[in-house]
């Protein structure tokens, strides 16, 4: 089969409530979906979720970036992944979110042809995975409420943003959950970038009375020393988030004993194939992986969800960005959430994704050249 069109579609989700971490407070995400159609008529779907302060990324620069990307595609055969990921790597530097589209579009149209659930076509594990649910920046009121109602829901494992002005109210908050959650459920902090070294190691000693599992991304990304030296000063372990994006990142984490933990997103690493690689070394390196998200929609989750089903070294995952949308652009979700895990159905690929068209605008379709020839 050969790869014949590629549809490119720009959306809006909304949020229930505004989202707030150390970076900024965000009340809306601009997506862009793609659909990938090979000869035969099937089709794979993507989705790209791009964050300006984590990657540098918009909904625009994705649309430019695939514009460079998809029409080198056309005519490629999709199972021939190798070629052309290679075909995508050498289109543009960097623009992760807009190559995890394209990777997640041909992951899912690979594994409807051979009639297979994506995760299991991965090489499956399991078919669900428990997941925390985040809370963000907010009042201690506020903070408290949303709590509540997740000890009610039975959430397993609560995941705290911190780095806010005040190490006061960060800690006061973190405090009030624990005392409202009691010791059934495993909390864990991100300060996504937030502190410099030494008020990251001052932060996690005073917070540690307070039973933290891990502490996601306590310092910049860049500093990969300094989050060694974190590692090192620490009695909680530490999670690496924006520090790493590619393999490569992965590799150097490796090298400088930086992390006992590392989240991979698919917007990060450019999606599942990098992914893979990603967990490969960490899996080698005694580093184990939970698997996050940017705020994203039903399909890029629907794809994090399936590469973690089949990834033994993700020991839980923090995939809930689409549980607290308004609108979703596609009809429905493919991924069920129950009993604090993240479930997948034996439908094929991701699951059977229909687009919310009235929600979508569409911007670009590219399709094999016509010979106009007469002869
Ligand atoms: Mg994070």
């Amino acid at each position: 089969m050969a790869i014949v069109r590629a549809e490119v579609f720009k959306g809006t989700t909304y949020y229930k409530s505004p989202f707030t971490i150390s970076l900024g407070t965000s009340y809306k995400s601009e997506e862009v979906v793609i659909k990938i159609v090979d000869d035969s008529g099937l089709e794979g779907f993507g989705e790209a979720s791009p964050s300006r302060m984590i990657l540098g990324e918009t909904q625009d620069t994705v649309i430019s970036a695939l514009d460079i990307i998809l029409p080198s595609l056309i005519g490629l055969e999709p199972e021939m992944l190798e070629y052309v990921s290679y075909v995508i790597e050498n289109s543009i530097y960097r623009n992760s979110s807009a190559k995890a589209s394209v990777d997640i579009a041909l992951h899912d149209l690979i594994s409807k042809k051979y009639k297979m659930p994506l995760f299991k076509y991965l090489g499956g594990y399991s078919n669900k995975v428990l997941t925390d649910i985040t809370i963000g920046i907010k009042s201690i009121e506020e903070t408290v409420k949303e709590a509540k109602e997740l000890l009610e829901q039975k959430v397993r494992i609560i995941k705290v943003k911190v780095g806010s002005e005040s190490l006061d109210e960060d800690i006061s908050r973190l405090k009030a959950i624990r005392e409202v959650v009691g010791n059934n459920v495993k909390l864990f902090i991100d300060a996504n970038q937030a502190w410099s070294v030494k008020r990251a190691i001052y932060a996690i000693n005073k917070m540690q009375r307070y039973e933290i599992e891990l502490v996601e991304q306590p310092v910049k990304a860049h500093d990969v020393d300094g989050l060694s030296f974190v590692k090192r000063n620490s009695s909680v372990p530490i999670m690496a988030d924006e520090s790493v994006h590619s393999p490569e990142d992965a590799v150097e984490i490796v090298k400088k004993g930086a992390a006992d933990f590392i989240n991979i997103k698919l917007m990060k690493s450019g999606g599942i194939r990098n992914a893979r690689k990603i967990a490969a070394i960490s899996e080698s390196a005694g580093i184990k992986n939970i698997v996050g998200c940017m705020m994203e929609g039903t399909i890029s989750i629907a794809a994090a969800t399936h590469f973690a089903c089949s990834t033994k070294n993700v020991i839980f995952v923090d995939l809930d960005s689409d549980l607290g949308l308004k609108n979703t652009l596609t009809k429905k979700s493919v991924v069920e959430y129950r009993d604090s895990y993240r479930v997948l159905s034996e439908d094929y690929g991701l699951g059977n994704i229909e687009l919310a068209y009235d929600e979508l605008k569409l911007v670009k379709v590219y399709e094999e050249k016509k010979s106009n020839s007469v002869f």
